[in-house]
């Protein structure tokens, strides 16, 4: 008997209240999109108070596993057995549920006088099953303890562990919790746009914003001929990582040199001409937030972690917008930064070498780290804003990135 089915279990959207069915609904399109490649019509999920239950039909349950693992809202799924809530075939399906899970392990019980500690879980959801929780687990193991030898209970630290749940008339029997990402499905909190770099931080602060159920639109700053081919490909890469969550990513590229230059022309002080550049990058942002119904900005700033993320700078950089910027990495160290750039698997893209758009124009000066908003205004007052912007805004070219594009 193999399992070619998943019950999915997720936490937070249960305290929803009302809104639970938009929860639902949300998690459930999104485990269907991310699926999706395993072969169209073939996969169906139902809803049962509380669990998802996704039946695979014949599309591969390793990579079904693999694309779950991704879903945001995803608390943890099991593959289980699916049976009618009968006693005998709890037993029989528990027992090969077992015997999976000891070939799993490579557990060859009887052999050399190998032990394995195990315990067994009931949960009765649907109280029409004649026999208490606490009764049929006891039953169940000692059913396991006849029929298995070299078994041993241990309810409190088991090396496996057979669980069945009863609902609806069935009963579902798994013996692997695998872990989702957790957080809450993507789409639920609106949308953002994603200052995407090349770096290190901005795809993690992405990541975070996206497992809070943000939907990310990146938008990258390009220096063309300054900064080539190569670092926007280096962006669309992460994009395609990003991408895995969310089945696609939409991806505005705006050509930042011309806005470069002028601010290097003008008459802005050298030490703010960074700030400077940042206040363009949000004043775009907010322009592109608008057209896209964004209601925040994401950037991965760290406070300290440079000159420019001093709070002074964050904000004379904040001042030009009234969204609210999110910067999930704000208090995290860098190496914790680093720790969740690999976690997210973005971490070996960042770390190659690209030019970025920033440290082109850099200044020869070290950078004001305590700017005066007055002293800001006057480093800006020669510059055409609004044009600079319009011209920007008319010049951003739009594509979609999915994972395997
Ligand atoms: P990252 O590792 O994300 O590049 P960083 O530590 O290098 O961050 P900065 O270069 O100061 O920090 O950039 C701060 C934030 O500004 C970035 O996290 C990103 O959100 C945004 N940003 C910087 N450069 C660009 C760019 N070329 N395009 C889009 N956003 C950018
Ligand atoms: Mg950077």
């Amino acid at each position: 008997m193999h399992s070619n089915m998943f019950l999915i279990r997720y936490q937070e959207i249960g305290i929803k209240g009302r809104n639970r069915y938009l929860f639902e609904n949300k998690i459930n399109s999104n485990i269907k999109k991310a699926l999706y490649p395993l072969g169209k019509g073939k996969i169906k999920i139902t809803n049962m108070r509380g669990r998802i239950l996704v039946a695979l039909g014949d599309a591969e349950p390793s990579k079904a596993a693999e694309y779950l693992s991704r879903v945001f809202g995803i608390a943890t799924f099991s593959p289980v057995i699916k049976i009618v809530a009968e006693e005998e075939a709890i037993y029989q399906s528990s027992e090969a549920v077992m015997r999976q899970a000891l070939e799993r392990k490579g557990i060859k019980l009887g052999e050399n006088d190998n032990v394995l500690t195990f315990r067994t879980n009931v949960k009765r959801a649907d109280k029409t099953f004649p026999i208490r929780s606490m009764d049929m687990a006891a039953r169940l193991g000692s059913y396991l303890l006849d029929n298995i030898p070299g078994l041993k209970v241990d309810l409190h630290n088991p090396d496996l562990s057979v669980s069945v749940d009863i609902r609806d008339g069935n009963a579902y029997v798994f013996s692997e919790k695998l872990p989702g990402p957790g957080g809450l499905p993507l789409g639920t909190s609106g949308k953002g746009i994603l200052l995407l770099s090349g770096g290190i931080d901005s795809p993690v602060a992405g990541w975070m914003c996206m497992k809070r159920g943000v939907e990310i639109e990146a938008l990258h700053f390009h220096s063309f001929p300054f900064t080539g081919e190569k670092s926007k490909e280096k962006v669309k890469d992460l994009c395609r990582v990003l991408a895995r969550h969310n089945n696609r990513i939409k991806l505005h590229i705006a050509h930042f040199t011309d806005i470069q230059k002028s601010i290097q022309k003008s008459s802005c002080p050298e030490d703010f001409r960074i700030t400077v550049m940042r206040r363009f990058m949000f004043r775009i942002a907010e322009r592109l937030a608008a057209k896209n119904n964004a209601l925040a900005l994401v950037t991965g700033e760290s406070v300290g972690q440079v000159s420019s993320q001093t709070l002074e700078n964050m904000t004379a950089i904040n001042e030009v917008t009234k969204l609210p910027v999110l910067r999930p990495v704000v208090a995290f160290d860098k190496n914790e930064i680093v720790e969740m750039a690999q976690k997210i698997e973005t971490y070996d893209i960042s770390i190659q070498p690209y030019e970025d758009c920033c440290t082109l124009f850099l200044p020869k000066v070290p950078i004001t780290t305590k700017p005066s908003l007055d002293k800001i205004h006057k480093a800006e007052e020669s510059l055409d804003i609004d044009e600079m912007v319009n011209d920007a805004m008319e010049k951003i070219e739009t594509i979609y990135i999915t994972s395997n594009s």
